[in-house]
């Protein structure tokens, strides 16, 4: 099952074509995306049944973030091998590094986003979102607490990052549109294996990151086990679950983001966003 948020209301995609969910189901469902998740396991079974009522063509340029509004949003940081390396830092072996993007960074898929003054960088991440709450679960019950994937960009101003005394990752990663998200929510099911999807990015063309997420240092489920031995995560959460090598800020010389550029991000199985910069007015 594939969902997306066209034009502020939930849809369910059927090929090219978008059901609109508050019409086809009569009310049952609300147009609210962000409410869905709270009855993920009843819309699912909804959906299944779903005709082609209703159904519209879908408008990428319409299209905003599957999670608009989460309660919590989660990143972890340093979850490959390989970007761990080139940042030159410790391989976390048994710490997960966590920090959050505060939720108005979020934006949608085909987004234009302005450059504050400093160093904006790149970095492709799968994004899980919660469809149940969970707390204190196990690596086996994990995957069952997901609603689906979806493709982010944890974007990053490195100076605001990086500056001492004490690293600000929460605020370095949290400018307005830093969090692009798209294009679909696609649950769980829909993937032979969700654990080892080809993730990558390219900027104006240029393949710039290129891994696949079974390299991860700590799995989707051992991220949720780790969370939600300590926090509770709630339906509709979102969690960024780490970038691998490639970003901008490792490469000599460094290559950051500027008026113009224009970056496409893509995971097997889901599919490509692409955020556009302009400069600051
Ligand atoms: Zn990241």
């Amino acid at each position: 099952m594939r969902i997306v948020n066209m034009a502020g209301r939930l849809g369910l995609l059927a090929g090219d074509a978008v059901i609109d969910v508050a019409e086809a189901s009569n009310g049952l469902f609300s147009m609210d995306i962000q409410a869905v998740y709270h009855r993920w396991t009843e819309f699912r079974a909804w959906a299944v049944e779903a005709g082609g009522a209703a159904a519209k063509p879908l408008e990428e340029a319409r299209l905003d973030s599957p999670v608009p509004q989460p309660g919590q949003v989660f990143a972890i940081g340093l979850n490959y091998l390989d970007h761990a390396e080139e940042a030159g830092l410790d391989v976390p072996t048994d710490s997960m590094v966590v920090f959050t993007k505060f939720s108005s960074s979020i934006t949608g898929p085909f987004a234009e986003v302005e450059l504050p003054p400093g160093s904006v960088d790149f970095e492709a991440e799968l994004v899980v979102v919660m469809g149940k709450h969970a707390h204190r679960i196990d690596t086996g019950q994990a995957w069952d607490c997901v609603a689906g994937l979806t493709v982010g960009q944890d974007l990053s101003e490195r100076d605001t990052q990086l500056r001492p005394p004490t690293p600000q990752f929460n605020m370095g990663k949290s400018f307005p549109g830093f969090a692009p998200m798209g294009p679909a929510l696609v649950s769980a099911d829909e993937f032979k294996d969700p654990d080892a999807l080809a993730i990558g990015c390219a900027l104006n063309g240029t393949p710039m990151q290129q891994s696949r997420t079974k390299l991860m240092i700590f799995p989707v489920a051992e991220i949720i086990a780790r969370l939600s031995a300590i926090v509770t995560l709630k339906p509709g959460d979102v969690i960024f679950t780490g970038t691998p090598a490639g970003i901008g800020f490792a490469r000599e010389p460094k290559v950051l983001l500027k008026p113009g550029d224009e970056l496409v991000t893509s995971i097997e199985g889901i599919g490509s966003i692409r955020t556009r910069f302009r400069g600051g007015s």
